[in-house]
């Protein structure tokens, strides 16, 4: 690197020589010299020097002139002044017009090249200060530019996120690109999902006022490629072209989560000034925000749609439905709810559902145990006189969800079914009755012969039969109805004990193995003995029935704290699911080879079911088709006092 020039200034050629030929020169700095003050300022303009040695005394114009000289021109250059006359006057003005040594003649060699280097080393410092401030400024500047930048684009931003409706939406996003831009066209596409089209949504042009919504299909090219590369795209790239493009044109995607959902786009005609990487730099950051604003509205306007749907449903719907948070605090009913209720739709949210319904057995079915598909369900009675079927199901979430649908109709259908068959079984038995007598005398009547006598008796075995069904028929009106059930503390273990013992024989001789699991200490329940022993030689003797030749019937009896449980399993024939709800119906048989070959009407279950529920307590079937079937019934203990 070449060193720096230093003037060397003085009328005694001999010094000049000697400071430029021994000194500077082989220490590698350029010299220019000058021997009276006139020049020495002439060269100092021109050729704008590191430094000058300055002699002071010199013909018409001295040392202290061709200082005031350049400090008139603003030119500070750092300056050594040498003179054979010092004093301190001297020294004084030397310094008051910024020179920065002063040595006295003769001087030595050492020093003076000493006071150069410290000279040009000081310059050289405050000139790689002053250039760093200069940067320092320049940076800020830009810094300061960018900010302003950035808050106008996040104001932008944050106006466009706010917007909801899609339409508006899309506007604001094709005027805010516009003022990002500086365009004289901005548009919006969006890539329809179904057909995969890409439309032109919104466009704005220098001479609109607001955007304009479109939707048509577009074949633009620049447009396709953004779309597909998901990469921003300046048109021409800077620098390709010798004269003026006719247009510059910019687009960039609009990026969501799950990819590119669009383009943005913006042009400018010839006359102006063409896109630069910071244009896109600027539209590539604004597109982010708003593609996750038109991700935001659509997912809004899908969820209004939805809502929309769901309260259409509820509104119209006919059943009751209320839903629940976790702690009962209603979230939502719909006008039939209300209505059942007696109450306004609005009147009922954020109350607590129990309070609100004031309805026993709606209390009860919140502490009913879950069943196997996850609901609790209870026959409701309202206030009004109809009867509800209540359905209580956990929402993920959410909390809970119960729906009510009238079965008012269906109890008063099987009221009458039930009054019907009671009519009907009552006046079944007279002339039953006196058929059985006709056949009884029959005999009396003279000697029947051996076919005479056998008719008579296949008529009496069919009238006994016909008999057993119209009293089973009665028995269970009579049990429905509450009557001849008198209840006293009953051991269940001895129940069960007699029933087996009856059974025994008929399992024994169907080749099955019937085993019961007593402990010895169950507790009694409350209980009618003749209903219980029938429950029991039911349950029994279904299973005995219903189980084929080889298999095992096992009954088990359990003390479950307040309850006592009795269960009755089989490895049978096993219960298809469809049939499980409604097999404690009246006349219900499950359809099949098996059923059909046995006899039987299907009163069996729905007597044990009416019976285990006039004491109280629970009946349930779990079965799986071709393995097995288990009943299980749960009867209240006597409590302690009634012992
Ligand atoms: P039924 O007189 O037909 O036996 P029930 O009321 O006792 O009438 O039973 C109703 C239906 O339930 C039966 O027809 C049979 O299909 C089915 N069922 C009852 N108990 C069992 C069992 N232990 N195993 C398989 N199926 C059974």
């Amino acid at each position: 690197m070449t060193k720096e020039t230093v003037l060397i200034v003085d009328d005694d050629t001999r010094n000049v020589e000697f400071l430029r030929d021994s000194l500077l020169v082989p220490s590698g700095y350029t010299a220019l010299c000058a021997t009276d003050g006139e020049e020495a300022v002439r060269l100092a303009l021109t050729e704008e020097p590191d430094l000058i040695l300055l002699d002071l005394q010199m013909p018409k114009m001295n040392g202290f002139h061709v200082l005031e000289a350049l400090n008139r021109q603003g030119r500070e250059i750092p300056t050594i002044l040498i003179t054979a006359h010092g004093s301190e006057s001297v020294a004084m003005e030397a310094f008051r017009l910024g020179v920065r040594d002063y040595f006295p003649k003769p001087f030595k060699a050492a020093e003076i090249m000493a006071a150069v280097e410290r000279s040009l080393t000081e310059a050289r410092l405050r000139r790689d200060k002053e250039e760093l401030a200069a940067r320092l400024e320049q940076v800020n500047r830009q810094l300061e530019q960018r900010i302003e930048e950035l808050t106008i684009l996040y104001g932008i931003s944050k106006s466009v996120t706010s917007l909801l409706d899609l339409d508006k939406l899309l506007a604001r996003i094709v005027e805010a690109t516009m003022y990002v831009t500086r365009a004289e066209e901005t548009s919006l596409f969006l890539l329809d999902e179904t057909t995969q089209d890409l439309q032109l949504r919104s466009v704005q042009g220098v001479g609109d006022r607001e955007a304009r919504p479109v939707r048509k299909s577009t074949d633009n090219a620049v447009v396709r490629e953004v779309m597909d590369t998901g990469r921003a795209a300046l048109i021409p790239t800077a620098g390709t072209h010798e004269s003026p493009p006719p247009e510059s044109r910019l687009a960039v995607p609009l990026r969501a989560r799950r990819g590119t959902i669009g383009v943005l786009h913006a042009t400018r005609k010839m006359a102006m000034e063409p896109f630069s990487d910071r244009d896109r730099y600027q539209l590539s950051l604004f597109a982010d925000h708003a593609a996750i604003a038109i991700e935001n509205a659509r997912l809004f306007a899908e969820v209004e749609e939805q809502r929309s749907k769901l309260e259409t449903i509820l509104i119209g719907s006919e059943d009751l439905i209320i839903v629940t948070d976790e702690l009962g605090l209603v979230l939502l009913a719909n006008p039939a709810a209300a209505d059942a209720f007696s109450l306004e739709m609005e009147g009922m949210i954020g109350k607590p559902l129990l309070e609100v319904a004031g309805s026993e057995a709606l209390d009860r079915l919140f502490d009913l145990p879950l069943t196997s598909n996850g609901v609790r369900s209870l026959e409701i009675p309202l206030v009004d006189g109809r009867t509800f079927h209540a359905s209580l199901g956990p929402v993920a979430d959410v909390g809970w969800a119960l729906i009510m649908r009238d079965i008012s109709h269906l109890k008063e259908l099987d009221k009458m079914k039930s009054d019907f068959v009671a009519t009907i079984t009552h006046d079944l038995r007279s002339p039953l009755t006196a058929i059985q007598g006709a056949l009884a005398l029959l005999p009396e009547l003279g000697g029947l012969t051996g076919e005479q006598q056998e008719f008579t008796e296949r008529a009496m075995r069919n009238v006994e039969h016909m008999d057993t069904l119209i009293r089973n028929l009665l028995d269970i009106g009579r049990i429905e109805a509450g009557l001849e059930m008198e209840m006293e503390p009953i051991r269940l273990d001895a129940v069960i004990e007699e029933v087996v013992a009856n059974l025994l024989g008929g399992a024994r001789s169907k080749g099955l193995v019937l085993q019961a699991v007593v402990p010895d200490d169950v507790p009694p329940v409350r209980g009618n003995h003749t209903r219980l022993m029938q429950v029991m030689t039911n349950l029994l003797d279904n299973a005995i029935r219903y189980t084929p030749r080889g298999g095992k019937i096992t009954v088990r009896v359990e003390d479950a704290g307040e309850q006592v449980t009795v269960s009755v399993s089989d490895t049978g024939v096993g219960i298809p699911a469809h049939a499980k709800a409604h097999i404690f119906d009246k006349f219900y048989r499950v359809e099949g080879a098996e059923t059909r070959e046995l006899e039987g009407i299907g009163l069996g279950l729905a007597t044990v079911k009416s019976i285990v529920e006039k004491h109280g307590g629970k009946i349930s079937v779990e079965s799986t088709e071709g393995e097995g079937s288990t009943f299980y019934f749960s009867l209240p203990q006597v409590e302690p006092e009634s012992d």
